[in-house]
């Protein structure tokens, strides 16, 4: 088996950030990273929202994060994890490892519509990251959660106008802020059956669950914001998750089983972005480090 002192998983924005920070205080860190590094943001084609880089494609910010952990030493390992343990044994399709310190930056996916039309491209998980692109333009939001609400809130700033579909009577959260807004239009007992016009959407059908009246709704766009899954199935065993799947973190990104922290989409955040992923790692691995050194 082989030891070392810090392992992270995941090579997005969260493992990366952790893995320079872990390099940078003098030890060398194994990265274990199982498809592509970059993670979500390989799979991103714009991106405005991270300082200091103005309008910069996802390949490029990635190629940022790489080029900069390669100023340092540090071990890249192209494996999957199938399992940690308390004691920080790390199972990987290419062996096991033991660590002193394991960051797990596994990062999280977004729950899907599974209504039809979705594939086609024109839905998008990430108000926050991708509402510029439908300024002035009608747009709906399906989801009844908080997630739902603030991603209302924010395209509301935006968009000429904002649809916010949920299939319940009721919202689960503070919906108060949105009925001031005379460019919301609040559609509860409502669910989305398809999106219509391809990867440039050109209206939506939904359908009321009481009346079951059927309808079709023009919009430039669709939001899913009914929830993310975090990628923590192979660390159920450690019991670190909540309800959602998502880590359970302190400030410190560390987890309730010493020396086992949690940085990224994969904690339990309030945000999950670039910039907090990043911010994230930087936190688990000076944590990870001060404990190895004692
Ligand atoms: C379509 C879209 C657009 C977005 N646009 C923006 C934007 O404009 N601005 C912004 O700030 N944020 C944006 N986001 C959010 C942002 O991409 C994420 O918050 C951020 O990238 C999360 O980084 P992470 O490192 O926590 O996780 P991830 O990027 O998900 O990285 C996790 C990595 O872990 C690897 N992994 C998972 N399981 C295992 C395993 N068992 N073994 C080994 N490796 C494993 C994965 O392959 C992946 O590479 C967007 C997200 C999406 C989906």
């Amino acid at each position: 088996m082989t030891e070392t002192d810090i392992a992270i998983i995941g090579g997005g924005a969260a493992g990366l950030s952790a893995a320079i920070y872990a390099a940078r205080a003098g030890f060398i860190p194994y990265l274990f990273e199982n498809v592509y590094m970059g993670g979500q943001i390989a799979n991103t084609d714009i991106i405005e929202n991270y300082p200091a880089m103005g309008i910069i494609s996802g390949y490029d910010l990635i190629e940022g994060f790489i080029s900069h952990l390669k100023k340092f030493e540090y071990n890249l390992r192209n494996a999957e994890i199938f399992e940690i343990s308390p004691e920080k044994v790390i199972k990987t399709s290419k062996g096991d490892y033991k660590a002193k310190a394991v960051i797990i930056a596994t990062g999280a996916r977004p729950r899907k519509l599974e209504v039809a039309g979705e594939e086609s491209g024109g839905v998008s998980y990430c108000a926050v990251c991708d509402g510029n692109f439908y300024r002035k333009k009608t747009v709906a939001v399906i989801g009844g959660g908080n997630t739902a609400i603030h991603d209302a809130l924010f395209l509301s700033r935006i968009c000429e106008k904002v649809y916010l579909i949920h299939r319940r009577g009721e919202f689960r959260g503070n919906i108060a802020p949105l009925r001031e807004l005379p460019n919301v239009a609040l559609v509860t007992d409502t669910i989305l059956t398809s999106i219509n016009g391809g990867k440039k959407v050109s209206s939506i059908t939904i359908q009321n669950v009481q009346t079951k009246e059927v309808r079709d709704i023009q919009a430039d766009g669709v939001f899913a914001a009914v929830g993310t899954l975090p990628n923590t199935e192979f660390i159920r065993n450690l019991g670190i998750t909540d309800g959602n799947g998502a880590i359970i973190t302190d400030e410190c990104m560390r987890t309730s089983i010493g020396g086992i922290f949690a940085a990224g989409d994969v904690r339990r955040t309030p945000l999950r972005q670039i910039i907090t992923a990043a911010a994230d790692g930087a936190v688990a691995a000076t944590y990870a480090c001060a404990g190895i050194e004692g």
